[in-house]
């Protein structure tokens, strides 16, 4: 691709936001690779042309366009992107218009730099003549990710909704996945089985998702639980039981994190990673926390247009956060009744932890307030060992690094940081093999917990 002008800041507002998606392409990185493709499924029931970006295979441009301070994600997807933009340009030929294009590329406020990846893949993307009128489509943690005008103004809610829904979904397939495959008879079946089950969801998603037929959704997955039960053999002992937390994208991304899950199932555990959802829950729960704050100091202040402004997101960002906790424990209701899957904590029960500890307020933000409260009660549940899965750099997962190590050895239970870059590391196996067997002799000595059979 020909290299040309860096523009001026009005490309950050200009070409940066909430933008309608009717008639345009819909790209959606892949992060969590169940989770993008259910949500790029909903968005195509709701009339959106959507498409998960292939991932990793662009990531040698990620690196050409990046100077190597920047945090790992951010290379990775900028690499995702440009890598779909060449293959779309050779594909297309003289058809091709990147204004026909979104880039999906969401962002948090707080202090760290993730709200500043869209700014800065937008310099480079505009430093190409040809891509400068593709737009990054950024949903924003500031109004917990509102999708307010990237559909018709009557039909956001259900989008919401749906998109919530296809999140939860997403996690309890991972969780099927990881709950079967250390036990299967078979080696390869559960992965061959979870494919399979994805693309069976995305078609139900697509189709039922705009009608909010969840109920419809859940009775097919139930059949699917029973299916994939059918795959573990009873006759295998309950290992070790490891809990992961860390950075979204990392902990998610099995490129990126060089397949952790994987590698820890190969030296004997059976891992439980941290949700899709109780993410999304976060940023809605801290966007009723700010609107909450904003409303008392608008009092004390008696402002009353401010007052009524605060009321107003309150209540919205209540609803939200009612609505999918009330989805969310439907939903795993509905399927623990079946598996012994591990359910999602209340954002509100993590902040208590936190309280109760005195370890982090949730004023500080970031993944650290769940991460933190996360690990704690995985030792609380009983847990063998904790990951801690992030960027090399990443400042949150270092916050939770340094608060929870300590912990981690005064509690006696196996704990391991493992920060990437998109470098191997030659001492990987090593550290991850000795944790294995610090959790191994935990394990003995102290058991695991609820689903110590595996069948
Ligand atoms: S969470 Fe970590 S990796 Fe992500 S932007 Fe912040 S510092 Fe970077």
């Amino acid at each position: 691709m020909e290299k040309a002008k860096i523009v001026g800041f009005q490309a950050l507002t200009d070409k940066v936001g909430r933008f309608s998606l009717r008639d345009k392409i819909c790209l959606i990185p892949e992060m969590n690779r169940i989770g993008s493709h259910l949500l790029a499924a909903v968005f195509r029931g709701f009339g959106i042309n959507a498409r998960v970006m292939e991932t990793y295979k662009g990531l040698d441009l990620g690196r050409e366009y990046t100077s190597g301070k920047e945090c790992y994600p951010c290379q990775i997807t900028m690499g995702d992107i440009l890598y779909c933009m060449k293959e779309e340009a050779a594909r297309l030929g003289d058809d091709f218009h990147a204004e026909d294009y979104i880039y999906f590329m969401p962002e948090a406020d707080g202090p760290c730099r993730f709200g500043m990846y869209n700014k800065y893949q937008r310099i480079v993307l505009d430093s190409f003549p040809e891509l400068d009128r593709l737009k990054i489509g950024s949903l924003s943690t500031q109004d917990g990710y509102s999708l307010a005008g990237i559909i018709e103004d009557g039909r956001v809610r259900d989008l919401r909704k749906a998109s919530y829904f296809s999140l939860v979904i997403g996690d309890i397939l991972d969780r099927l996945l990881w709950r079967i495959r250390p036990y299967e008879k078979e080696a390869g079946s559960t992965d061959e089985f979870i494919e399979t089950s994805m693309r069976l969801m995305e078609e139900l998603l697509e189709r039922m998702g705009p009608q909010k037929e969840f109920d419809k959704v859940l009775d097919r997955l139930e059949q699917v639980i029973e299916e994939g039960k059918g795959l573990i053999d009873p006759a295998q002992p309950a290992r070790p039981l490891i809990g992961m937390v860390g950075e979204i994208y990392l902990r998610t991304h099995v490129h990126a994190n060089q397949d952790l899950i994987r590698v820890l199932e190969g030296f004997g555990a059976e891992v439980v990673n941290a949700s899709l959802a109780e993410w999304v829950n976060y940023i809605s729960y801290d966007a009723l926390r700010s609107a909450r704050r904003g409303f008392l100091l608008a009092l004390r202040r008696f402002r009353t247009q401010a007052m009524k402004k605060y009321l107003k997101d309150m209540m919205g960002y209540g609803g939200d956060l009612y609505y999918q906790e009330f989805r969310l424990k439907r939903t795993y209701a509905r399927i623990r009744s079946l598996i012994d899957l591990p359910a999602d904590h209340r954002v509100a029960h993590l902040e208590k932890i936190l309280k109760e500890e005195d370890l982090l307020d949730f004023d500080v933000g970031t993944e650290a307030c769940l991460s933190i409260p996360g690990i704690i009660e995985y030792a609380r549940e009983g847990y063998n060992g904790v990951v801690n899965v992030y960027p090399f750099t990443c400042m949150p997962s270092t916050i939770t690094s340094a608060i929870v190590g300590p912990l981690m050895n005064r509690l006696g239970i196996p704990y391991l940081d493992t920060p990437y870059d998109s470098t191997s590391q030659p001492g990987r196996e090593a550290a991850i093999r000795t944790f294995m067997y610090q959790a191994e002799q935990h394990f003995k000595r102290h058991g695991r917990k609820g689903n110590a059979e595996t069948g």
